[in-house]
């Protein structure tokens, strides 16, 4: 392995410039999501880099389909090397959240750091993976098995026209034995992560004029009430504490999340007619989505039967999801960083969803893992620490290697 490690190094070293060029290409389009803008040129950018590196791949058109694709085309593209019956898995997503301002697509070098939107979170990792692949490919490095490149947009809206469509298709994960997302893991490998139910509630009432609200129904109040219950189930489920590791440790518990967006009436003189309010209940891995999911209809139903008048518009939901830190490939991928970086990563729970989740789901190792922060990922001041993107290309190379060995992972 020592010198199959250094080879791989000396190549990623040849190659910063060109893995530098590419993140900054990459930062300067604005993918923003939502809505899902300039997909395609990215898309562009992405093959006609695979294909300049000889890297087999195709684009896969996703149907229009779910609540946030706003008539804009979405576009996976998948990628392989190598040749057998198991796949490990690169897997990364091109979209970006909103940036705070416009300069946050001018990426900027500044001391050892690429400054701009997307740079952590996760385009510099999109250019570790590709280049992994391509130093594996240059080296001919013997794999008993395929590297494959998955990359999707909408994974910041929950994947509808992205992996969730790819599941649909039976594109994801096919023969895979392990898969690895360059997602801003500060350091720490994330194995496991929360679920998702999130709602908007809309309570409706009848409009008013203040002197004769006698007349009307105040859907104010009716949120009231159901706020009132809905807080004694945030109680009820937050009292709830995961146990895979988590740091701060209040960061363990359930999460229902109250009123993160609300919004209603028309002015303060005229009884409100509609008010509508978000419930975002995140959920250990731990806890089952349909059981999570129906304790929460059951509150609101009750609510319904005290005569409050409301609708619910499920806006995502996600599974769970929960691996093990001693697996094979998670002592593979231990064993590698310790060898790249010179120590081990502690395994922890994402406090967010993840996309490891698509492939946990079918029983796949799924472990996230990338160069950059996440307290600055989705901050108007994101960067990423370059020579830990160079570090995670061969990291990432070598994991494969490792995987792909005769052998098996160790
Ligand atoms: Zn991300």
């Amino acid at each position: 392995m020592d010198s199959l490690k250094a080879a791989i190094v000396e190549r990623v070293g040849a190659h910063r410039a060109d893995i530098l060029d590419l993140a900054r290409a990459l930062v300067a389009i604005p993918t923003e999501n939502p809505p899902g803008r300039a997909y395609l040129p990215c898309c562009d950018l992405l093959a006609s880099q695979l294909g300049d590196l000889g890297i087999a791949h195709r684009v896969v058109d996703v149907p229009a389909a779910g609540r946030f694709d706003a008539g804009l085309p979405r576009r996976c593209l998948l990628a392989s090397h190598g040749e057998g019956s198991r796949a490990v898995v690169f897997h990364g997503h091109y979209d970006v959240v909103p940036a705070q301002h416009a300069a946050q697509f001018q990426p900027r070098v500044e001391r050892g750091r690429l400054v701009g939107r997307g740079s952590s979170d996760m385009k510099c990792g999109l250019a570790a993976m590709i280049y992994a692949v391509h130093v594996l490919q240059e080296l001919d490095v013997p794999l008993r098995g395929r590297v494959e490149l998955c990359l999707v947009p909408d994974e910041e809206t929950g994947g509808q026209g992205g992996s969730a469509w790819l599941v649909q298709a039976g594109l994801l994960g096919t023969d895979a034995v392990a898969m690895l997302t360059p997602e801003p893991t500060s350091g720490v490998v994330w194995h496991a992560n929360r679920g998702a139910v999130t709602v908007a509630i809309t309570v409706r009432g009848v409009p008013a004029h203040v002197g004769l609200q006698h007349s009307g129904v105040n859907a104010f109040e009716g949120m009231l009430d159901a706020a009132a219950a809905l807080r004694e189930l945030k109680r009820e489920v937050e009292a709830r504490t995961t146990s895979f590791r988590l740091r701060p440790d209040e960061a363990r518990r359930s999460i229902l999340l109250l009123g993160g967006r609300v919004e209603g009436g028309t002015n303060f003189n005229v009884v409100p007619d509609r008010v509508t309010f978000t419930v975002d209940r995140r959920f250990n891995p731990e806890e089952d989505i349909d059981v999570e999911k129906a304790r929460l209809f059951e509150v609101l139903d009750r609510v319904r039967e005290r005569g409050v008048a409301l609708d619910v518009d499920v806006i995502q939901e996600s599974v769970s999801a929960g691996g093990s830190d001693c697996d094979p490939i998670a002592l593979a991928l231990a064993d590698t960083a310790l060898e790249v970086e010179g120590r081990r990563p502690d395994f922890e729970m994402c406090p967010g969803s993840l996309e490891t989740r698509w492939y946990a789901q079918r029983g796949i190792p799924a472990f996230a893992y990338g160069p950059g922060l996440l307290e600055v990922s989705h901050g108007p001041d994101e960067y990423v620490e370059l020579e830990r993107v160079f570090q995670h290309a061969s990291l990432y190379a070598m994991l494969a290697a490792r995987v792909l060995a005769d052998g098996g992972a160790r």
